[in-house]
């Protein structure tokens, strides 16, 4: 059997080893990947702003391991056309057939058509190469801004400033990470950050323009307020890397449709983690993207196994504070919520008819998240 994988982050390698459990002799995989670097681990990029981790920290598997397992890598190979019909992919360098074909090609960061977004040391963050080029720009900057202050945004602006950057978060709403939290998880969360972290945040603003020359030098916001910066970091949100089934048969809604199996509509082509979407799900996150790989690779490879999808639950340290956001959060308020504050410290449990804890916000330390936790994901 012929694998291909386009792709070798969470998706594709977990995939990858699934296959190998149950390859046969005359199995041939291939994994293709667009970047210059093996499987990493890439939520740490955010700590690689800090400069306080390197290449070799965020390595998961290394070449030697794709080698020894008789895995053909192929690096900094960009996939640019699949032709479904006659089951064959191709770059600028080769064309490869499959058998069986696993879209694992992820997501990119959305860069907002801001006027003047164009313009240097403008940045956004998905891959090593990008922080990379961030950090390069950090340590010889004094002002930044980071664009959005959603999970990404925060943490990277946390990261930045352990490099003596004075950073703001600018932020559309009232308060941060505001798909996580209400919007008094969401205020604590900012007040603690600036009081105990030196954050800055310009909250309710939106970005009008970029103004500089060739660099960037300012930001000017809604009600004609400016801020000046040496870089900016864009952290609006991701989209599935979709636009390479254009025009193909594929079908997509917000990113590629697959079923429990990961199975796509054409036959003997899987899609798993952040370019696909299972059951209207786009997780976009680490955890659910394994998964889903291992479900495809299992199903490629000749065994029957269903996903059997993922509550969403992020817990976190911001700069050490630790923050839960899990299941149904019931904005329309149709359960009961149990709000409990204390010094520096908030939580939503919300509990649907039954009494059953289904959503859970904390920011700050509970000594019963675990428990609350493990009911909330059961
Ligand atoms: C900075 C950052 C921090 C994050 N922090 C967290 C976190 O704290 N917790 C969490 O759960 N999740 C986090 N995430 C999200 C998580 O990393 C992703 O959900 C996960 O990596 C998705 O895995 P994937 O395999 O689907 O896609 P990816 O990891 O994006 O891998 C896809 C690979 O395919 C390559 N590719 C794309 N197109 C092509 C092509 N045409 N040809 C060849 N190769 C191609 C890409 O370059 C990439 O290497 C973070 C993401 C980022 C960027």
């Amino acid at each position: 059997m012929n694998y291909v994988v386009i792709g070798a982050g969470a998706a594709g390698v977990a995939a990858v080893k699934e296959i190998l459990k149950n390859s046969h002799d005359n199995d041939n995989i291939r994994i293709i990947t667009d970047e210059n670097y093996p499987f990493y681990y890439r939520p740490r990029l955010i700590e690689y702003l800090s400069g306080e981790v390197d290449d070799k920290d965020l390595i998961i598997n290394d070449k030697k391991w794709f080698t020894d397992n008789n895995i053909n890598l192929n690096l900094s190979e960009e996939i640019i056309n699949i032709d479904f019909d006659n089951k064959e992919v191709s770059s600028e360098k080769n064309t490869y057939e499959y058998d069986r074909l696993l879209l694992a090609n992820g997501a990119h960061a959305f860069k907002p058509p801001i006027t003047g977004n164009e313009k240097e040391n403008i940045f956004t963050l998905r891959n090593l190469s990008d922080a990379k080029k961030i950090y390069k720009k950090a340590v010889k900057s004094k002002k930044a801004a980071v664009v959005g202050g959603g999970l990404l945004g925060i943490e990277a602006a946390v990261n930045l400033k352990k490099t003596d950057l004075k950073v703001t978060v600018v932020e559309r709403s009232g308060w941060c990470l505001n798909r996580q939290l209400d919007k008094k998880g969401g205020e604590l969360l900012i007040d603690r950050l600036r009081n105990e972290k030196g954050i800055n945040f310009v909250l309710e603003a939106s970005t009008k323009e970029f103004l500089g020359d060739q660099y960037v030098k300012e930001i000017l916001l809604s009600g004609d307020k400016r801020l000046q910066v040496d870089l900016v970091l864009l952290s609006t949100g991701v989209r599935s890397n979709i636009k390479l089934f254009k025009d193909t048969k594929l079908a997509i809604k917000r990113a590629v449709d697959v079923d429990s199996y990961m199975r796509t509509n054409i036959e003997d082509v899987y899609a798993a983690g952040d370019i696909a979407e299972y059951n209207g799900n786009f997780y976009g996150i680490w955890l659910p993207s394994m998964k889903m790989g291992q479900v495809a690779g299992r199903n490629m490879s000749g065994q029957k196994y269903e996903f059997p999808g993922i509550v969403s639950s992020h817990t976190l340290k911001v700069a050490g504070i630790n923050v839960v956001s899990a299941g149904n959060l019931d904005p329309n308020h149709e359960f009961t919520h149990e709000i409990e504050e204390g010094d520096k410290k908030y939580k939503r449990v919300v509990r649907n008819s039954e009494g059953k804890a289904v959503g859970l916000i904390i920011v700050g330390q509970f000594d019963d998240q675990d428990q609350i936790l493990a009911e909330v994901k059961s």
